[in-house]
């Protein structure tokens, strides 16, 4: 057992960063169910096929319930790999030029995307817009974030968060690895695990953001596609689906809200809402007309309300997408959960007054956020966004 001044679970973008900024002088861990020492699984490993996956391939306590269908639905390679679209926004890109980070060419995926094609399904109305994006390898960059925490912070990796528990002014958690238990204590505890914490489970919040389940389809590239495509269909989703191209493969993805019920009696299981998108993507894209090769599934939230945002209680904070921060209008959300971990790394400055610290600093993200959850019924509803599209006054 071994004792802390703050333990940090999660070494997600957050959780990486929050690392590699708290003061040397705290003792600090950081623990990840992947194992981030390991050289990124996709240049060892052979393309998979998904006809042929096993259940156990996968880390079982992060795959997702469709609790309509009642059957496991979305495996996700998590205990090596985060599902992700990788497409650095601007805003990410400014926070990392902030920390005075130059992203190193392995992470740059060698196919770049300045615009996106935006298609109403329904509607047939389409427009393409320049935007500014670096596409990148997400696996490969949350390594290199990963290497960059300074030897004097313990890394756990292959470490689940199992239970916290806290009594007076000690936390204590568990942590389990290969089957056996470990136990440890920390003054401070940051969860940093993503839209399924369970550090913010511990915690309760009175309000969570609505959870969004999304499917991402590899498929063989067989054409250089320049843009990022967005697709709309209010009875497949009411947020987007898209086909984001990669150097060496092409993602198709779909965010949909878990079991909503309005769309899910069009869709009775995923399969079928995907074939959907595929057969409409061939419409315009032909060559989408095949199988994939490889399924990945992941969930995140999407804020409504602000006070869905939850920064912690006593010595127990959230930072990145665990505490809520992500966009609702796009689920962007490598920048908030780099920019969050800078302020709480500032906060832990003043330990007796961390929480007060954090909330103070991250207000005009809070507001950032608030403007965005205002604009995305907007951007969503049908009839706006084809009037944009008809008019071309605006961008989707
Ligand atoms: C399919 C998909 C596509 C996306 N595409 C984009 C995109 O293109 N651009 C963008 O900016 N954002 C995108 N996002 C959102 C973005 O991925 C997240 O908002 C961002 O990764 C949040 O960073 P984080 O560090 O807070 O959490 P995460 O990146 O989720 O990291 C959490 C970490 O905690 C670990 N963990 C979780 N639970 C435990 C546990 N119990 N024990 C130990 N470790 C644990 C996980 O292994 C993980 O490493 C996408 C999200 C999804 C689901």
């Amino acid at each position: 057992m071994s004792h802390y001044d703050i333990a940090i679970i999660g070494a997600g973008p957050s959780g990486s960063t929050l690392a590699k900024l708290i003061p040397s002088n705290l003792k600090t861990v950081i623990i990840d169910k992947r194992d981030l020492f390991i050289t990124s699984q996709k240049f060892i490993e052979p393309k998979f096929n998904s006809k042929n996956l096993k259940i156990d391939d996968f880390d079982s306590k992060n795959s997702v319930y469709d609790s309509d269908f009642n059957k496991k639905i979305l495996f996700n390679r998590s205990k090596i790999e985060k599902s992700c679209g990788g497409l650095l926004a601007f805003d990410a890109q400014k926070i990392l030029k902030k920390l005075d980070l130059k992203i190193p060419s392995f992470v740059i995926d060698s196919n770049q995307l300045f615009s996106i094609h935006a298609i109403d399904l329904e509607s047939k109305n389409e427009s393409v817009y320049p935007k500014n994006y670096i596409n990148i390898d997400r696996d490969s960059f949350d390594r290199w974030l990963f290497s960059l925490i300074p030897d004097y912070v313990d890394k756990k990796m292959g470490y689940f968060l199992d239970k916290i528990e806290k009594t007076d002014n000690i936390i204590k958690f568990s942590l389990l690895k290969d089957g056996k238990y470990e136990f440890h204590t920390s003054k401070f505890l940051v969860g940093a695990d993503g839209a399924l914490s369970k550090v913010r489970k511990y915690l309760n919040p009175k309000n969570t953001p609505p959870l969004y389940l999304t499917v991402q389809d590899y498929f063989e590239k067989d054409f250089n596609l320049q843009h990022f495509v967005a697709f709309f269909h209010s009875k497949l989703t009411d947020f987007y689906g898209w086909i984001i191209p990669k150097e060496s493969h092409n993602i198709v993805g779909l965010s949909f809200r878990q079991n909503s019920k309005k769309r899910d009696i069009f869709f009775k299981s995923i399969d079928l809402r995907m074939e959907f998108l595929k057969k409409e993507i061939s419409k315009y894209y032909p060559s989408f007309n095949k199988e994939k090769y490889f399924r990945s599934g992941g969930v995140h939230f999407r804020p409504e309300y602000v006070d869905e945002i939850f920064l912690g209680r006593d010595n127990i904070f959230l930072v990145g997408e665990a505490a809520g921060w992500i966009s609702p209008s796009s689920a962007e959300g490598i920048s908030f959960a780099i920019e969050t971990a800078i302020l709480l790394s500032e906060s832990f400055r003043n330990l007796n007054s961390v929480l007060s610290d954090y909330k103070k600093k991250t207000l005009h993200i809070k507001k950032r956020l608030l403007f965005k959850i205002l604009k995305s019924p907007f951007l969503y509803s049908k009839n706006i966004r084809n009037m944009i599209f008809s008019t071309n006054i605006g961008q989707i």
